[in-house]
This record gives structure tokens, sequence and C-alpha cells, in this order.
């Protein structure tokens, strides 16, 4: 560290991304999806796009935010897409909690809530899971800050139901509530909090194309909220980055978005999967959470978080394992292909006989 830097940054815990490794190694350690993108994708790129990069990208993204409301029946006036989805998490926390606010998050959840917290300068108040790591709803009731909650919750994929999402939103009229459904297409449509949006004044929903659509290394994901909100997080994405999505992004992601055919069965496939591995996980003695994501959250009796993580890596499988409090035995497992799924199953057998 350098002298130089600015002493309210010196004491930042940046977020630990998933390790990408580019080896003979099959990675289940980051949620992407094991299939290719759309076509349509593959198209775009190809279309000569090329040429367009002489100039700037639209900083209004009207190509993107248009096919967005049009995907979720809303107006475009409330849409944001951003760099990924952590941008517009970024925005909204940046917005609504930094400076001197709070933000209220359960005390498992994504990683990079409180680093976001920290950074913005925001106080982070961690609100218990209950012991089988569902979320209490009444335990936000008037949270006195912005409050954000990702549903399906990340690690555990555990899904809270819309009633129970509206209750939290309902109970904190002056505060926004962030709903972030990076998964949400996995447990599917019909829990999605989209449908309060003409309801409630202080909501916002976002998503990613990084875990169902095959596009994580596209950047790509957006905010739905009230058009007075859009227009909150625009003020401030014009006040740092007007051009935070390439023209590629713009044009392929648009693509991407209205491809809803090829990525329904492709979401069909993975949580046939999903289904498949965990109930050959519990034969082999794992506890398993009821995941609604493209993953399973999975503990044994016999073998610790870190040194099931550890077996499977020496036999080129790559998982991820937290060292936080209360998660430190379970292992996340991203859904693959049904024969990536066959390799880990044979490894964790290997793994659990050795260990036993
Ligand atoms: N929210 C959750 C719950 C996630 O797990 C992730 C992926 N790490 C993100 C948001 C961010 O994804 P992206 O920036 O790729 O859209």
């Amino acid at each position: 560290m350098t002298p130089f830097l600015r002493p309210q940054y010196r004491s930042l815990k940046p977020y630990t991304p998933g390790e990408q490794i580019n080896a003979n190694f099959i990675k289940l350690n980051t949620n992407e999806s094991p299939f290719p993108p759309s076509p349509k994708v593959a198209e775009v790129l190809k279309s000569g796009i090329a040429d367009r990069l002489r100039l700037y990208p639209d900083p209004t993204l009207g190509q993107l935010h248009r096919g967005v409301a049009q995907q979720y029946g809303l107006n475009e006036a409330g849409v944001i897409a951003g760099n990924g989805s952590d941008d517009v998490l970024a925005f909204a926390i940046m917005a609504y909690a930094g400076g001197g606010g709070k933000l209220v998050c359960p005390d498992i959840t994504y990683g990079f809530y409180p680093v976001y917290a920290d950074f913005f300068g925001a106080e982070l108040a961690t609100v218990p899971l209950r012991e089988d790591f569902t979320i209490n709803p009444e335990d936000y009731a008037g949270a006195g800050g912005t409050v954000v909650i990702a549903n399906p919750n990340a690690p555990t994929g555990i899904l809270l139901p819309l009633a129970e999402i509206e209750q939290i939103i309902a109970t904190n009229p002056d505060n926004i509530v962030i709903i972030d459904e990076a998964y949400m297409d996995f447990a599917g449509q019909e829990h999605s909090a989209v449908s309060l949006l003409g309801k409630y004044d202080n909501l916002i929903v976002t998503r990613t194309l990084s875990k169902s659509h095959s596009l994580a290394g596209l950047r790509c994901g957006f905010a739905l909220a009230s058009k007075e909100i859009i227009a909150d997080l625009n003020r401030l994405r014009y006040s740092f980055n007007p051009y935070n999505l390439s023209a590629i992004t713009i044009a392929a992601a648009s693509a991407a978005i209205a491809d809803t055919e090829y990525y329904a069965e492709r979401i069909a496939t993975i949580n046939a999967t999903r289904e498949r591995a965990t109930a050959a996980l519990t034969q082999l003695g794992f506890v398993c959470t009821n995941s609604q994501a493209n993953f399973i959250f999975a503990t044994h009796p016999k073998i610790s978080g870190e040194e099931l993580y550890n077996a499977l890596r020496e036999q080129k499988i790559l998982v991820r394992h937290f060292a936080l409090p209360r998660i430190s035995n379970h292992v996340r497992i991203s859904v693959g292909t049904e024969e990536e799924m066959g390799a880990l199953l044979e490894a964790v057998r290997v793994s659990l006989s050795v260990e036993g």
C-alpha cells in the first residue's frame, strides 16, 4: 500500500471473486452456466460490430432498456442496466445507504453487500438467518436502513416466498428494499418481486445475465424500479461512468434477452440436473438445502467443508468453500452438465472413502 492512498480506503477488505482457472478443471465454483449463450449472441458478434467500436456506445442504453422493459411488461423508464448486476447494486447501495446511511442484510448472503457498505460509508447491520438458513421476514420490519435480500439467497439457494418478500417491502415504507434476483430465473418468474413494482415505490429488483443467460463474461445486469428511483440511479451513473456498458455488451445482451425460448430449455435442464445431483449427494450422506438456484449447498457429517474442497481440487474439480461462521462445513457446487455432475459424484465418493 502506498502512503498516497486516502485513509478511508486503507482498511478496505475487497471482495474475493471465485477463482477463474483455465487448466484442465471441471469448474463448479462461480455459478456460471455450463451451456453456451443463445446463438443470437454469436450472430451479433459476427455481424460486423467491430466497425461500431470507433464510436462511443449509446449512454442512454435505450436498445437494451427497451428490450428488458418489453420482457417484463414494464416501461423503459423503470429500467437501468449495468456492467453486471454488481454495477447496479453498487449504484443502489451508494445512492441509498452510502455516506453515513445504513445497510441491512442477512448474516449469510452475497459477500459483496458488506464490501459495498464499507466502500460507500454505510453502517452494516446483519440479521442472523434462522438455524435452518431461512430468512424471518419479521426480523426486517422497520429495519431503519436500506435492506438488501438475495432471493433465492446465496450461497444457500433458499427461496423466500413472495408473500414474505412483500412483507419486508411493506414494513419498510421509509426505506429502499433491494431484492437481488440473480438466481430467480431458476426458481421461476412467479416468485419474482417484479410483480410488486407497481405497488411499492421503495422497491428495487436486480437481475443478471451472468447465470441463467450464460453471459458472465459479457458483464450485464439491470435494476427494475419506479422511474423516480431509476432517475436517482442514473444521476449517479452519469456522475461516474455514463459509458458503463460497451457497444458489444448492449447489442449482445439485447439479443440474448429476446431469446426466451432458448433459455427456458437450458434452465429446465439445469434444474433437472440439480435435482438428480442433490438426490445422489443425499444418498451419500450429505445434507443439502432446498436450493432453487443453479447451485447446490451441501454439508457432510464426516468431512469438513475445507477438506472436501481440497480433496475435490486434487481431483481437478473446483467448488466453492467459504471460511465463514456457520457455513465453513459447507461447499457450494455450481450445477454443470450431467457428465460434469457424474464426475463430481465420483470424486465425492473417492473423497469420502479417503477421509472416512
Ligand atoms: N448477486 C448475487 C446473489 C450473486 O451471486 C452474484 C454473482 N456473484 C451477483 C449478484 C453479481 O453477478 P454479476 O455482477 O455477474 O451480475
